[in-house]
C-alpha cells in the first residue's frame, strides 16, 4: 500500500505544500545553494583557472566530487524540509499498517522527537534528521513522511 502518510486524511495537498516552507526560507536556501556551487567552482578552478588539476583523470575526479557534493546537499536539504510538515494527525505504521495516533496536545507544544540516520544515496552518504513516530506494537520508530 503506497499512500502519503503523516498528515490528516482529506487534507488538500495544497495545504501541505503551503506549510512546507516560507518564501523567505526558500531564498535563504537559494543563497546557501549558491555558496555550495561557489565552493565547488573554487575547488575546480582555484585562483588560476587550473587549481593543480592537469590530467584528464584528475579533472574528471574533481568534477565528479563537486557534482556529488552538490547532489548530496540538494537531497539532504530537500528532505530536511519534511520535518516542517509534521502535523498532529494520526498515520499508519509502514510495518504493520496499524494506525498510530498523533502526538497529544501536550506533546504538540514540544519539538517533535527527531531521529537522525545516515542514508546512502547514489551520490554518497547523506544525514537525515526527521520527526519520528513510534509504533508501540512493533516497537519501531518510523518516519511518517516515508
Ligand atoms: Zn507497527
Amino acid at each position: 500500500m503506497i499512500r502519503r502518510m503523516g498528515h490528516r486524511r482529506n487534507e488538500p495537498r495544497e495545504a501541505i505544500m503551503a506549510k512546507r516552507i516560507t518564501k523567505q526560507r526558500l531564498e535563504e536556501l537559494r543563497r546557501e545553494c549558491h555558496r555550495e556551487v561557489d565552493e565547488g567552482f573554487d575547488q575546480m578552478f582555484g585562483n588560476d583557472g587550473q587549481n593543480g588539476l592537469v590530467t584528464f583523470t584528475e579533472r574528471e575526479e574533481r568534477a565528479c566530487q563537486v557534482g556529488d557534493r552538490l547532489s548530496c546537499w540538494l537531497l539532504e536539504t530537500h528532505i530536511s524540509l519534511d520535518q516542517a510538515v509534521e502535523t498532529p494527525g494520526e498515520c499508519d505504521c509502514p510495518l504493520c499498517g496499524r494506525e498510530v495516533p498523533g502526538p497529544t496536545a501536550e506533546e504538540q507544544n514540544k519539538p517533535p522527537e527527531l531521529q537522525g540516520r545516515r542514508v546512502r544515496s547514489r551520490r554518497g552518504p547523506i544525514d537525515l534528521e526527521r520527526a519520528a513516530r513510534r509504533c508501540n506494537p512493533c516497537r519501531r520508530v518510523f518516519f511518517p513522511l516515508g
